[in-house]
């Protein structure tokens, strides 16, 4: 805990709640910051960052947990792949328990089909090489973090001469939604807290188009109590001054030019496209697939099957959590019929997932 505690330190977390206190009296309007990344929503509720600010400041979670915004459509395309007796679905935990309109890869991998956690892409092209007389299918769920893994992923399975890995991606990236909600009258979000590891990839440039085409600030900043202090002073700062700027809170992970490695393995493997947010709906170019030279590894173009239209939980409110206009305590599942141990919604499944951050930590 040594170099944690420097980022815990109460006295310099009074001293900015003091200054944030100050900030939110000096503001004409109260002011919603939205923090778009899981990891976020997680840490706020573990430190109860929330019951620390003014009645002046409200913190909303956004569409910054991959697995949650991954439509019901995809699960439903995972089983159906899962069904069949050629394919192994191989993905990280958290996707096996999100349910589809009818089933989950749960249900599936009970009812004996291959569905196996992986704790990286290359361990489902190790899978691969394994056992050629079956496709091994890598649910590709998650955004610019994860992508360049997978995209690395694809090229050692090519380099290896695999012809039975496959992608079923639904890559996103995230300046797209927070464009979208960022132009929601209903939401007003005064700011953002930008994501912390995404950043680490795209770089503080990415949100430039939000600060002048929306006039939003934007924050990056890291995970830690007084990181998080720090993001909501300055982004409170730059709403008092009326000067929407990127400013780059985590500079001690986040370079000026993000991870231009990552994302040039990223745009050599994969393409931007139309996606389906759950919640949102469908954003333009927010979505990544494989690119044509990269086609016998896209399980979408590979193995054909059978999806019938999408079905929600009717009572599931994730889409609205999503893009921040409820709470999980509205809806009247949680913590009775939706319980980590037994979900209805993505929400509720992902360790990133704001209804599973209110349920551990939510007094
Ligand atoms: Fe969906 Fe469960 Fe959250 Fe309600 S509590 S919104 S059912 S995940």
């Amino acid at each position: 805990m040594k170099y944690l505690d420097a980022f815990r330190d109460r006295e310099v977390a009074i001293r900015l709640l003091e200054r944030i206190g100050w900030l939110a009296t000096e503001a004409s309007s109260p002011m919603t910051f939205m923090e778009v990344c899981g990891t976020h929503t997680m840490a706020i509720h573990q430190h109860g960052i929330r019951g620390l600010l003014p009645t002046g400041i409200r913190l909303i979670s956004g569409p910054g947990c991959p697995v949650c915004v991954t439509p019901v459509g995809y699960v439903d395309h995972a089983v159906a792949l899962a069904r069949r007796e050629d394919v192994i679905i191989a993905t990280f935990g958290d996707m096996v328990r999100v349910p589809g309109s009818s089933s989950s890869l749960h249900n599936e991998k009970a009812r004996g089909a291959d569905v196996r956690i992986v704790y990286s892409p290359l361990d489902a092209v190790a899978l691969a090489r394994k056992i050629p007389e079956k496709k091994v299918v890598f649910l590709g769920v998650g955004f610019e973090t994860t992508t360049p893994t997978v995209a690395g992923a694809v090229l050692a399975a090519q380099s290896a001469g695999l012809d039975n890995f496959l992608i079923l991606s639904a890559h996103k990236t995230i300046p797209g939604p927070m464009a979208v909600l960022a132009s929601d009258p209903e939401l007003q979000v005064s700011g953002y807290i930008c994501p912390a590891h995404v950043s680490a990839i795209i770089g503080p440039a990415a949100y430039q188009p939000l600060v002048d085409e929306l006039n939003v600030p934007c924050v990056i900043t890291g995970f830690e109590p007084l990181d998080m202090l720090q993001g909501i002073e300055m982004l409170a700062r730059q709403v008092i001054e009326n000067r929407p700027r990127v400013e780059n809170q985590y500079s001690r992970i986040v370079r000026a030019d993000g991870n231009p490695r990552a994302r040039a393995i990223m745009a050599q493997v994969f393409e931007p496209c139309d996606a389906t947010w759950r919640g949102i709906g469908e954003i333009p170019a927010s979505g990544l697939r494989l690119r044509d030279a990269f086609r016998a590894f896209d399980a979408a173009r590979q193995i054909t099957v059978d999806i019938e239209p999408p079905v929600e939980h009717p009572g599931c409110l994730c889409g609205e959590i999503l893009k921040g206009k409820t709470t999980p305590r509205s809806c009247p599942l949680f913590g009775t019929i939706c319980t980590p141990e037994d979900p209805v919604g993505a929400c509720m499944v992902s360790s990133e997932g704001t209804c599973a951050a209110e349920y551990k930590y939510g007094v």
